[in-house]
């Protein structure tokens, strides 16, 4: 039977007048997609306008681009000072944040081990013969850890002490948001806004319909029989195995890795998708909890009432396990 899963609170506003336009694009080695009730005379000052916002983004955050502003300080000086661009200091401040809140299940620092095996820039893991070696591997560690960050909040600086900044599971969830501020701003209250696969929407369709959407599905179908979530102001953000690895051995290496131990996640889950009003905290989040496993990702969950859906590989296929602020949004 199909389940649904709505917000709990309903925003008053009219129904949009108008048709649905798409808008979409390529972004962060992944595409983008938007769906919002406006003017067709619109369309070619929105796209403009989204595409300079991702190109911001990219300009600043991307560990891909060479000369972004992450990438100049992954490789300065040890010791040098780094003066932040508003978009970067909101992402570090709120990463470092999840980061403490995680115990460092999630960690923006994690780039030494991110390249390490293969999901970064430097190197491909698809073209690995072997996994790194143990000293390899305690080697980028001892490169990583959010607290050796040392940041001038006064004066929006970091100091370069050693550490790789990564932000990819957070900076998509980022530019969802920026996308939906810019188009609220624009006077758009009715949209569906995309980034990879991170999600989020307000307002309804023409019809009064929320902006549904189908749950993912760790072989990256759309389940017919699965979870449909109605995105009225809500976003959702899954992180999983299933996203980017390689195997060797019959074994999984997956791009999400645990820095506490320097190891790709190997605790049996599939995909953790969060439900949060802001995309920014569902794609850090749901990243937090993959790396944190079902047991402590859930009374992590519980603690802090997130609205998480964990999927574990059992022995005859996939169970399924709701956070109750999750259950409690199940229909
Ligand atoms: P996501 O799909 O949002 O879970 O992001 C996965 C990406 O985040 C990986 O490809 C890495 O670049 C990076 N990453 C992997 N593990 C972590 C971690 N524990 N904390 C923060 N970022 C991570
Ligand atoms: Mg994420």
């Amino acid at each position: 039977m199909r389940r649904v899963l709505v917000p709990l609170a309903i925003a008053p506003a009219p129904l949009p007048i108008g048709g649905v336009q798409h808008l979409q694009g390529v972004t962060m080695g992944t595409t983008w997609m938007v769906k919002l009730v406006t003017n067709a005379r619109a369309i070619p000052e929105l796209q403009a306008g989204i595409e300079l916002i991702l190109d911001t983004i990219v300009r600043q955050m991307s560990t891909w681009l060479a000369h972004s502003d992450v990438s100049r300080f992954n490789d300065a000086p040890i010791g040098s000072w780094h003066s932040l661009p508003g978009e970067f200091y909101q992402v570090l401040d709120f990463g470092l944040r999840i980061a403490a809140e995680s115990d460092g299940a999630f960690d923006i620092t994690a780039g030494a081990l991110v390249n390490l095996w293969g999901f970064g820039p430097t190197r491909d893991a698809a073209e690995e013969s072997q996994p790194p070696a143990p000293a390899e591997i305690e080697q980028a560690r001892s490169c990583c850890g959010w607290r050796r960050l040392v940041i001038d909040r006064h004066d929006r600086r970091v100091q370069q002490t050693g550490v790789q900044l990564d932000f990819s599971a957070i900076a998509k969830g980022f530019a969802v948001d920026q996308i939906a501020r810019y188009l609220a701003h624009r006077g758009c209250g009715h949209y569906l806004v995309e980034v990879g696969g991170e999600l989020r929407g307000a307002g309804f369709k023409p019809d009064g319909q929320p902006w549904w959407v189908a749950l993912e599905n760790p072989d990256g179908s759309m389940d017919a029989s699965g979870t449909l979530i109605a995105l009225h102001e809500l976003a959702i953000a899954t992180s999983g195995d299933y996203r980017r690895y390689f195997e060797r051995e019959g074994l999984r290496y997956c791009h999400s890795i645990d820095p506490r131990l320097g190891l790709p996640i190997r605790n049996g889950l599939a995909s953790v998708s969060v439900v949060h009003r802001n995309c920014m905290a569902a794609d850090a989040l749901s990243t937090a909890l993959t790396v944190m496993g079902v047991e402590q990702g859930m009374a992590f969950a519980k603690q802090c009432d997130l609205a998480a859906r964990f999927l574990v590989r059992e022995a005859h296929g996939l169970a399924e396990h709701h956070s109750p602020a999750f259950a409690a949004m199940l229909q």
